[in-house]
């Protein structure tokens, strides 16, 4: 494999195409706003110029890699010679559908087909494809460049072969990939989200404050950050979404959104990218300040 098209060129978008074009690639990164490509090579840089600093990498190497990236607006277009498509684009069943079909459509036949969604099936996608064999999911996690995990998401219908030559691919570009089945949430968020809805559940029923809930679980537990933090960066619309598909896949009342958590993103407090959710969220402050709702 050589050519790697991503399609959506958002938070995870520019992360995936950045890890591609390091490893060696030829990245063709794909959105339909002309402005989220050049805010996605923006981004590139600036995580290039953070692994200089560190002297991780040489000033070269960053030339190299940004010219390794192209660009386009056209999906048809920058999939005509994709080796692999990594689908990245906003987390709609229906966008996603019709991406596939497009991506089916454009790329070679030889092409993988692979979709970086956090709770759609897998299954599902690759039936809207003439090649659901060679349809996977390649969960990466966020920041694509620092995290090592790569969820591979084998579909009802995926071959061996494909699932094998992304299992390689993955370690080539330095990370662990892991083989799991299509079945909603996968592994990753079947387990964080939960946790993350016990959490808010906890909260809600006044058992502790929002520092105390965090504070166990950063010392208690030796997480890096306490679920509520957690869910403030991950996008309390988007923990949402993925414990409706939990609770309508899996079909078990456990797995039903707290009601203080649909209460929020109803508000409109959806964390970081709202600038306030369980913490207040100000650019270039990395105080973490309990928003005023829980104080
Ligand atoms: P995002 O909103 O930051 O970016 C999505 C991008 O897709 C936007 O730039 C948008 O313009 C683009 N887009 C929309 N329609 C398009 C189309 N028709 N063609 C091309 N581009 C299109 O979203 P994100 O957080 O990067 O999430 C992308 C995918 O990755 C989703 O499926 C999400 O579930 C998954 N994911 C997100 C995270 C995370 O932490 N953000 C982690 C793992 C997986």
């Amino acid at each position: 494999m050589k050519n790697v098209t991503v399609i959506g060129a958002g938070t995870m978008g520019n992360g995936i195409a950045h890890v591609f074009a390091q490893s060696g690639f030829n990245v063709t990164l794909v959105d339909v706003r002309e402005e989220a490509l050049e805010k996605a090579l923006g981004t590139i840089g600036r995580n290039l110029d953070r692994l200089i600093k560190k002297e991780k990498i040489s000033e070269a190497d960053k030339t190299t890699t940004l010219e390794r990236i192209g660009t386009s607006t056209d999906i048809a277009l920058g999939s005509a010679s994709a080796d692999l498509v990594v689908e990245a684009a906003t987390e709609r069943i229906d966008l996603k559908l019709s991406l596939f079909k497009a991506m089916d459509a454009a790329a070679p036949s030889h092409c993988i087909l692979a979709t970086n969604t956090s709770s759609i099936s897998i299954t599902e996608i690759a039936a809207a494809t003439g090649r659901p064999e060679q349809v996977i999911g390649m969960h990466f996690m966020n920041p694509v460049p620092v995290m090592k995990l790569i969820e591979v998401i084998r579909g009802y219908a995926t071959s061996d072969d494909t699932c094998q030559r992304v299992m390689a691919l993955s370690q080539s570009l330095g990370k662990t990939p892991v083989e799991v089945n299509d079945y909603p949430g996968f592994v990753a968020n079947r387990i964080l989200m939960p946790m993350i809805n016990e959490a808010i559940i906890t909260l809600q029923e006044g058992v502790a404050t929002v520092d105390a809930i965090d504070t166990v679980m950063k010392l208690g537990m030796a997480h890096p950050m306490g679920p509520l933090q957690l869910a403030d960066f991950i996008g309390l619309d988007v923990c949402l979404s993925i414990l409706r598909v939990l609770h309508e896949g899996l079909g078990q009342p456990k797995y039903a959104p707290c009601p203080l958590l649909v209460n929020m993103v109803n508000a409109g407090h959806l964390g970081v990218k709202s600038g306030q959710g369980f913490y207040v969220h100000t650019p270039g402050s990395k105080d973490l300040v309990v928003a005023p709702f829980f104080q």
